[in-house]
């Protein structure tokens, strides 16, 4: 059999190779600049080249490249190997930059999509409030135009990232005497401003990703809206669409799950290394089995994106998987190392390759929010019966639910 993506394919290999050897690791006065500003140079050599940024126009600074899902393998594949700068990963490039690319206005693109995928601007997500999280379409934050600025009062919580963020999405309701759904706008706000309060919250990791965010007489003029006035649940969808790709994308399970086996290797069970325990390895096989489908749905997924064919509910099916497999994966590295499952987890962020056994307390424990964020499991386990299985509508459930 031959496993090989074909001589094409490979000679991209060869030329990524060679662009790899010559641009990563920056050499003489800029590898002295700090990682951020080194991967921001990069990004951009490697978006000039092609190789980054391929489905957004050159206009908004991306390569524009045609979707090809192996080409975008072959290149993760040689970025991983050189390990150099993938694309900005952040809530800014995976949420709203595509919200942008499907619905925003073109002085919007072009203002704020360059810098957002070079990771030079950065983004929050100002979705859930206080009582309003399943039920986001209940969400009471006031937007008020006043002259040609929105003024804005209320509050957020959850908010990932907004201690450092420069710029917020966020769902205010401007219609109040419209229908909840109707009377939501989708607004971008300047975090760097008076009247923005931002309060981190401690997690059971010991770090504080997220944040309480309130929001008194906050400014934002009239023209930074997603979409009309009272359309903003609409262009919510969008965002959220993108959310549960990035949270399910199976390259995030693929990396945890080598990492996990890399553990399994390197931990002693019963006076040998833990993979060749019958019992951890029944287990890491059951769980390669779910991350190879987890694999497979998401290049099936892909391809259907790119031909502009809806995946239906593949994506969140894969956000489903996606999170079941992290915590798995997690239980097994806890398990592995074995006492120093005492230790405190230390701050890290969902999803990130777990580096030490205190990286897989951490992984543990922060596998966990991964059913709840960018809509929970039950939600999503709903959806999919009743519209993916065609199961009977759920009469406890609230309709209105929105995440
Ligand atoms: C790691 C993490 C990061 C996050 N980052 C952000 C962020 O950056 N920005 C942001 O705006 N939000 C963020 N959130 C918030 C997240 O979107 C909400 O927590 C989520 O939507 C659930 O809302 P809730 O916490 O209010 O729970 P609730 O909606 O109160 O749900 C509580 C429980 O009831 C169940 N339930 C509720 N309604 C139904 C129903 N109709 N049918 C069946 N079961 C139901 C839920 O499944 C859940 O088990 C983040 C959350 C986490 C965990």
């Amino acid at each position: 059999m031959d496993l090989s993506y074909g001589d094409e394919y490979e000679a991209l290999r060869g030329e990524l190779r060679q662009f790899l050897t010559r641009s990563w690791p920056l050499q003489g006065e800029e590898a002295k600049l700090g990682f951020p500003e080194q991967a921001a140079l990069f990004r951009k050599r490697a978006t000039e080249a092609g190789y980054l940024n391929r489905s957004i126009p050159k206009r908004y600074g991306g390569s524009e490249q045609p979707a090809d899902v192996l080409t975008a393998q072959v290149i993760r594949e040689e970025f991983g190997r050189a390990k150099a700068p993938g694309e900005a990963r952040g809530i800014g490039t995976m949420m709203l930059v595509p919200t942008l690319l499907e619905r925003g206005e073109e002085w919007q693109k072009e203002k704020w999509i360059p810098g957002s995928i070079s990771g030079e601007i950065t983004w929050c997500q100002g979705y859930s409030e206080p009582g309003s999280g399943s039920d986001l379409a209940s969400l009471k934050t006031r937007g008020e135009l006043v002259g040609d600025e929105w003024v804005i009062n209320g509050q957020k919580i959850w908010t990932s990232g907004a201690q450092r963020a420069d710029f917020m999405f966020c769902l205010t309701r401007t219609e109040p005497d419209a229908p909840k759904h109707a009377g939501i706008s989708y607004l971008l706000i300047d975090m760097k401003q008076p009247g923005v309060d931002v309060r981190p919250l401690k997690q059971m990791t010991g770090g504080a990703t997220f944040n309480e965010v309130f929001l008194n007489d906050v400014r934002a003029p009239a023209d930074w809206i997603v979409g009309k006035r009272g359309e903003g649940w609409i262009v919510s969808r969008t965002t959220l669409k993108h959310e549960r790709n990035s949270i399910g994308a199976a390259t995030q399970t693929s990396v945890i799950f080598t990492a996990l086996v890399r553990l399994a290797q390197r931990v002693e069970k019963n006076g040998a290394p833990a993979i060749r325990d019958p019992v951890v390895r029944q287990r890491l096989a059951t769980l390669e089995g779910y991350v190879r489908a987890h694999q497979y749905s998401g290049y099936y997924q892909l391809t259907r994106d790119s031909k502009g064919e809806s995946a239906g509910l593949i994506p969140l099916m894969n956000k489903l998987i996606g999170t079941t497999i992290s915590q798995e994966a997690g239980k097994i590295g806890y398990d592995l190392v074995g006492e120093d499952a005492l230790l405190a987890a230390g701050e890290r962020t969902l999803g990130l390759m777990p580096k030490g056994n205190q990286g897989w307390v951490a992984q543990f424990m922060s596998s966990l929010g991964g059913s709840i964020a960018g809509g929970t499991a039950n939600i999503q386990r709903n959806i999919i019966a009743e519209r993916g299985l065609g199961l009977p509508r759920d009469a406890a459930a609230d309709r209105s639910a929105g995440k």
